[in-house]
């Protein structure tokens, strides 16, 4: 059932107190799986495409990501929802305030044509969320009574019949020319044509894609394992555990690039010296480097003159990878966020990639599992021996 999803209740997305609130009072108890999948994405401020097939809950994916992270004591508007038709339009309108219910003066308002100007002009005044057609939104924003500056999450809904031929693309770039640079996009669609692809390449930078699909990894292509090391009182013993069992990987699969993620800085600039020693052109980044020393490493990846980038948490944000399809976490990470984040460095798109976690077992592995579980992860151990073909 595309509403259904066992176990798994809206409190393990580590929602904000009034949204789990206000879903319970929409009557939504468990997170369907599309929200499952795409809300614990959202929230770690990735750009989103959204697609899975009509009625399986995708307004309350945007719905809990724009509310979730909203600040009501600031009366500018945050967030703008697009929307095909004024129908669709109400009706997102009428989701946002029913499980927005809990957040005291929540102001969220709908922008379409056949209403005055007038009217709407008035309730910009303090509107924290504005849902409206292409057009109405295009006009409110050049007669300024739509500031845009305080516009952190961009929601085109149904973004397949916005951005078809003939329909809203000129207002859509228009609007889009007018926001800020640094925000967050979602988009949301029933089907995915290749001319939506299109589009929303222009605006998105590195989106990941969230789609339906039980046999798919919640990323699209890529493949996530995870290794159990044996575990041992000294940690410098499971690093080299851990470093052998990595040297051997690399040794066996035809990589293109790798991101090798590490807890610690002091590891990850051992390994770095240690891939290099073995003939592994590696870089690792970190937050001691200045911000020249970090955009040099990363464009050595760019450029193609180191194939592994070794990186702590701290740097993970800024890196932008077309060419990575390896993802490594050599530790597994404190937050599943952040292990969400880790391994959207890679598998974009049609983009075929692999993440390998490994794990010492015992506690280390229990970490992992509860990851796995609460991202709903399709997550299986490393095969041994590798089997050809894994990449
Ligand atoms: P979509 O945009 O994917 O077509 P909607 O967001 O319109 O789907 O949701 C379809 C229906 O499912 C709505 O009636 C909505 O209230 C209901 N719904 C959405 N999420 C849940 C949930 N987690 N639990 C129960 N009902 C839900
Ligand atoms: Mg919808």
């Amino acid at each position: 059932d595309v509403l259904q999803s066992e176990g798994l209740d809206f409190s393990s997305l580590l929602l904000s107190q009034p949204v789990l609130l206000g879903l319970a009072a929409s009557g939504f108890q468990r997170p369907s799986p599309i929200q499952l999948k795409a809300i614990p994405l959202g929230r770690c401020g990735l750009d989103l495409i959204v697609q899975a097939k009509s009625g399986t809950g995708k307004t309350c994916v945007f719905t809990t990501i724009a509310l979730d992270s909203l600040v009501v004591e600031n009366p500018a508007t945050q967030v703008l929802v697009l929307a095909p038709t004024r129908e669709i339009a109400v009706q997102i309108h009428s989701v946002i305030t029913a499980i927005g219910i809990e957040i005291e003066d929540l102001q969220c308002h709908v922008f379409i044509g056949g209403t005055p100007v007038s009217l709407d002009r008035t309730r910009l005044k303090k509107c924290h969320i504005a849902v409206g057609s292409p057009g109405r939104v295009k006009q409110l924003i050049e007669m300024g009574y739509l500031a845009t500056a305080s516009i952190r999450l961009f929601v085109l809904d149904e973004a397949d019949k916005l951005l078809e031929e003939g329909s809203f693309q000129d207002q859509i770039n228009w609007i889009y020319s007018s926001l800020p640079v640094n925000k967050q996009m979602l988009a949301l669609s029933a089907t995915y044509p290749e001319s939506l692809a299109q589009h929303l390449a222009r605006y998105m930078r590195d989106p990941t894609f969230v789609r339906l699909n039980p046999s798919d990894p919640g990323l699209l292509g890529l493949k996530q394992y995870y290794k159990i090391v044996k575990s041992h009182p000294l940690p410098h013993k499971i690093f080299q555990e851990k470093v052998q069992h990595l040297l051997d990987l690399f040794s066996k699969i035809p990589f293109n690039q790798a991101l090798v993620f590490s807890n610690l800085h002091s590891r990850a600039q051992r390994l770095a010296d240690i891939l290099t020693s073995k003939g592994l052109p590696a870089v690792c980044i970190s937050g001691s480097l200045t911000q020249d020393q970090r955009l040099e490493a990363m464009s050595k990846l760019k450029q193609y003159k180191c194939r592994v980038l070794i990186s702590t948490d701290l740097t993970s944000r800024g890196i932008d990878a077309e060419k990575v399809n390896l993802v490594i976490n050599l530790d597994v990470p404190q937050h599943w966020e952040t292990y969400m984040h880790r391994i959207g460095r890679a598998g974009r798109f049609g983009t075929h990639g692999l993440a390998v976690t490994y794990c010492c077992h015992g506690e280390e592995e229990n970490e992992m599992m509860t990851i796995a579980q609460k991202c709903s992860l399709n997550l299986s151990c490393l095969p041994d021996p590798l089997p050809p073909g894994l990449m």
